[in-house]
């Protein structure tokens, strides 16, 4: 059936929808977690969240829904930049489809579409195709707005200290203020190179900085003006990169691919059904390990709007089955040698994605050593040792990293990681839009859980003490014996 077209509502009216929607759902419940104080009398927060992107935004909204009131959500960016999108992104539009429901939490006024519409109409909404970067962005400041998540901006997590309430973090301000915050548990919800390095091939590394960057970094694409730059790699980012570097007047951009093909079939993708969501953390690690191994080693295509953007100019050249060799400096330009022919170039962008490495987290420099990964797990199963999936923490049902010699860190039950590092443990549910809510309802429901039970005392406590009659006493007259007695 066709649906009637919906004019634009505007989005005061769509902001009285979800408030009706959120009181028809309780929201937000009463919080139900022990309130704690530090031995020296400080407030501990029920949970901090670190990272206010689109992972830590539908964290905080879903903590609430579970009545864990008591939380923060810190970013070391400033308001509205947080994560890739208004930063280091290049893409015109998203990768997604736009009708995904992402960060809504089953709330159906919460999702894109909904609020796209109210903006705009129904019929601009079905010419829309993808969602274009910097509007998502806007979406996700208007869900923390409407929502009003509790985030506070130009806050840099330093450094976790183990502490009898659960952790104390080491908190610095923008203006330079260290603040000491007590936690019961801690979230780290820090992105896609939160727990990364930025993948450099070997040749390179002696340049990085000078003109040598990861498409990562803060590039000024208008120093490329009239310059032959090389790009390295096939992926998204190296395709979005080179577009920005034409558009941006190069003169020529060159692609560097390691690889004999471009790869054209999206494996994660066909994995994205409840079954692979829900079932995934329940396979044994050799077999998760088999499947990620297996989609990675096929590599994600490029987004096709990237590759037509980018070869819809003249001075872009494709080199397949050219890995960078070696490098040398030519005064002001670097002479690259591939195993395609040489090349010489006035800059290079690196467009080759992070490997994870929690040694590049500074939160968790004195904690690395503590933590099981996959290496130790999977170490007799003449797997590679460079594979970089062994380099993923091994997470528990409920996120939390595991001590890699029992007894040595108990403290590690307090931290839980929200980023791509849980791939290995939880699937992609932790980053990507798709299965966005899914992470987050299920680390909300293990917060709730391992709260509860860290508190069973006290909740024994409480159910003993709990008195509060439903029967007043004169429900049946003749009635005298009562427990409690009728007055107590
Ligand atoms: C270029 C690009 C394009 C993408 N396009 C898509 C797409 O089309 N579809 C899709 O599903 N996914 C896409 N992704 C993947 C994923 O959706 C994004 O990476 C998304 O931003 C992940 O959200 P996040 O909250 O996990 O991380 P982020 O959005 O990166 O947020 C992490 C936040 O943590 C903060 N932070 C980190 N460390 C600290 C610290 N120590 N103290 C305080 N704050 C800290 C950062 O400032 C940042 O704001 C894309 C990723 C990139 C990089």
């Amino acid at each position: 059936m066709a649906l009637k077209s919906k004019p634009a509502v505007g989005l005061d009216r769509l902001e009285e929808a979800i408030a009706r929607d959120l009181e028809l759902l309780c929201y937000p419940p009463k919080s139900w977690v022990r309130e704690a104080l530090a031995i020296d009398g400080r407030p501990v927060s029920d949970v901090i969240i670190v990272g206010a992107g689109m992972a830590g935004l539908t964290l905080s909204f879903a903590l609430r829904r579970q009545g864990i009131n008591r939380h923060r959500l810190l970013d070391r960016s400033t308001a509205g930049r947080e994560g890739p999108w208004a930063t280091y992104a290049r893409m015109l539009t998203l990768r997604s489809p736009n009708h995904l429901t992402g960060p809504a939490m089953g709330v159906p006024n919460l999702t894109f579409r909904a609020w796209y519409e109210a903006l705009y109409g129904s019929t601009a909404w079905s010419s829309l195709g993808r969602i274009p970067r910097l509007m998502w962005m806007e979406y996700l400041i208007w869900y923390r707005r409407v929502l009003s998540l509790p985030v506070e901006n130009d806050v840099t997590l330093e450094e976790i200290k183990p502490a009898a309430h659960g952790l104390d973090c080491v908190l610095i301000h923008k203006d330079g203020h260290r603040e000491i915050a007590a936690t019961r548990k801690l979230v780290l919800a820090t992105g896609r190179e939160g727990q990364a390095r930025p993948r450099v091939p070997e040749a390179l590394k002696p340049f990085v900085g000078e003109a040598v960057w990861h498409a990562s970094d803060d590039i000024s694409f208008e120093r490329l003006k009239g310059k032959d730059v090389a790009v390295v790699g096939v992926a998204a980012s190296a395709l979005d990169n080179a577009a920005t570097a034409i558009e941006a007047g190069a003169r020529q951009v060159t692609l560097l691919v390691r690889a004999d093909a471009i790869p054209r079939v999206n494996k994660p993708k066909g994995a994205s059904f409840p079954g692979f969501v829900e079932g995934f953390p329940k396979l044994p690690p050799t077999l998760r390990f088999k499947f990620l191994d297996y989609m990675a080693s096929k590599r994600i295509p490029p987004p096709r709007d990237s590759a037509l953007r980018l070869f819809s100019h003249e001075n872009v050249d494709l080199w397949l089955g050219a890995p960078i060799q070696s490098a040398e400096k030519d005064g002001e330009r670097l002479n690259l040698a591939t195993s395609k022919g040489k090349i010489t170039v006035d800059a290079v962008i690196i467009g080759t994605g992070f490997a994870i490495d929690l040694t590049a987290a500074p939160e968790l420099e004195s904690h690395v050593s503590q933590i099981m990964t996959y290496n130790d797990v999977l170490s007799d199963h003449e797997i590679d040792e460079t594979n970089e999936w062994l380099a993923f923490p091994v997470l528990s049902p409920s996120f939390q990293f595991q001590q890699k010699d029992k007894g040595n860190a108990p403290y590690l039950r307090h931290i839980y990681c929200f980023s791509y590092s849980a791939a290995m443990s939880h699937g992609n549910v932790t980053g990507d839009i798709p299965a966005i809510s899914d992470g987050a309802d299920r680390l909300s429901r293990g917060l709730a859980g391992d709260l509860f039970v860290e508190d069973a005392e006290f909740h024994w406590q409480a159910t003993c003490s709990y008195n509060d009659a439903e029967l007043v006493g004169d429900e049946i007259p003749e009635a005298t014996d009562w427990d409690p007695p009728v007055g107590n």
